[in-house]
C-alpha cells in the first residue's frame, strides 16, 4: 500500500443539524493496542439514521454536536493494534455496532446487548461509519468467508435482530408465525421463521414491493394492510385461534398494538423489535393475560454474528436481496431522503465507499 499526503485525511459525511449534512475531511485515526482500523466498504441506511437526520433525536438520545451517522457496516482491515491476534490486513469483516465494556455482570453473562456502558455506532454522541475509516475494538469485527460480498456483510447487522428474536421465540416445525412489517429487520424474521420450520409465515406491510420480497424469501402468505383487515386474513390462513409466534418489526406503535396481541394463539409468543415514536402503547392487557402471552422485548442483539455469517455464507439467507438502491458517500442526503419517502420500491438503501 502506498502512502501519500492525501492518505492522512479521510472523507466523512457529517450531520451538522437536522436536515443538513456536509462532507468534511478529518485526520485518519490510528488503532490502539486492542483495536483495528477498518476501511469502511458498505453501510446500510437504517430507520434510526432517518430519525436523527429529520428530528435530531430518538427519545432522549439527542444530537448535540455535528457527527456521522451509520451503523450497518462492513469493511476491510487496514491496520491492526499491537495486542490483537487473528486478523489479517485486507480481510473483509462484518461490523458489530456495539462497543461494550466487557466486564459488567451483563457482559460477563453474555448479555452484552444490555451493557450499561455500551457505545453504539452512530447513536449520539458516538460517531457512526458514514466515513471512510473507523477504529473498532477487535471483538466487533467478524471476518466473512470468500463469497460473501461487502454488501451482504453490511446486511448482517439488520439480519441479526431477527435471528436474536427467533432464539427467544423459537418457532417450532409446523408452527405459524406472523411478521408485522417487512423492512430489512422483518425480512430477517421471515427468513428465520422459515429456517426454524414454520409452515405458515404471514407477512404484513403497507408496501407491495416489500411483500413481494417477503414472499420470495419464505413468507407463505402476504397482506397489504391498507387493503384489508389483517386479523380476518390471519384467521383465514392460520386458523381462528391465531398464530404461534408474532414478530413486531414495524415500529408502527399504536397502529399495531392491538393486533400484535390479538393475532396470537393462547400460550403464544410475541417479540417486540419495532421502535415506536410514542412513549406508551395501549396494549390490550386482558387479552394478553387470557392468552398467557409471552412477550419478549428485544434489545438489539448479542452473540449472533457468527451464526448469521454462516447462514449468509451457506446461501440459506440472502440479505443482499434487500439492497434495492446504492449510493456514494457524497449521496447520503439523497439516500436518506429516498429511504424516508419509501419511494421507488426502496427496501434498503446502501452506501458504497
Ligand atoms: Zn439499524
Ligand atoms: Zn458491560
Amino acid at each position: 500500500m502506498h502512502m501519500s499526503k492525501s492518505d492522512c485525511s479521510i472523507r466523512a459525511s457529517v450531520l451538522i443539524k437536522p436536515g443538513q449534512i456536509e462532507m468534511q475531511s478529518r485526520p485518519r485515526p490510528a488503532p490502539g493496542p486492542d483495536e483495528v482500523l477498518v476501511r469502511i466498504a458498505c453501510v446500510g441506511v437504517c430507520g434510526s439514521d432517518i430519525h436523527y437526520y429529520r428530528h435530531g433525536r430518538i427519545g432522549d438520545q439527542i444530537l448535540k454536536s455535528p457527527q456521522c451517522l451509520g451503523h450497518e457496516g462492513s469493511g476491510y482491515i487496514e491496520a491492526i493494534g499491537s495486542d490483537v491476534r487473528g486478523f489479517e490486513v485486507g480481510q473483509l469483516v462484518a461490523l458489530e455496532p456495539s462497543r461494550v465494556c466487557g466486564w459488567c455482570s451483563h457482559c460477563r453473562q453474555g448479555n452484552y446487548n444490555l451493557c450499561p456502558q455500551v457505545k453504539f455506532l452512530g447513536t449520539p454522541p458516538i460517531e457512526g461509519i458514514f466515513q471512510e475509516y473507523y477504529v473498532f475494538h477487535f471483538s466487533q469485527c467478524f471476518p466473512v468467508p470468500a463469497g460473501v460480498s461487502p454488501a451482504a456483510a453490511a446486511m448482517i447487522e439488520p439480519f441479526v435482530t431477527g435471528l436474536c428474536a427467533s432464539r427467544s421465540l423459537r418457532p417450532e416445525p409446523g408452527h405459524s408465525a406472523l411478521i408485522i412489517g417487512v423492512g430489512a429487520i422483518g425480512l430477517g424474521c421471515v427468513n428465520m421463521a422459515r429456517l426454524y420450520g414454520a409452515t405458515c409465515v404471514i407477512a404484513l406491510d403497507k408496501l407491495d414491493h416489500r411483500l413481494e420480497l417477503a414472499a420470495h424469501q419464505g413468507a407463505t402468505h402476504t397482506l397489504n394492510v391498507t387493503r384489508s383487515d389483517p386479523l380476518d386474513f390471519i384467521h383465514s390462513v392460520a386458523g381462528s385461534p391465531g398464530v404461534d409466534c408474532v414478530y413486531e418489526s414495524s415500529g408502527a406503535g399504536q397502529e399495531v398494538a392491538q393486533l400484535m396481541v390479538t393475532a396470537a394463539v393462547r400460550n403464544g409468543k410475541l417479540s417486540v423489535m419495532g421502535i415506536p415514536l410514542e412513549d406508551e402503547l395501549p396494549l390490550p392487557i386482558h387479552e394478553a393475560r387470557r392468552r398467557g402471552l409471552i412477550i419478549h422485548n428485544v434489545r438489539r442483539f448479542a452473540n449472533c454474528y457468527p451464526a448469521a455469517i454462516r447462514l449468509v455464507a451457506s446461501g440459506k439467507v440472502d440479505p443482499e436481496a434487500w439492497v434495492t438502491h446504492r449510493f456514494s458517500l457524497e449521496q447520503i442526503p439523497q439516500a436518506l431522503e429516498l429511504a424516508d419517502s419509501y419511494a421507488d420500491g426502496v427496501v434498503k438503501a446502501l452506501i458504497e465507499m
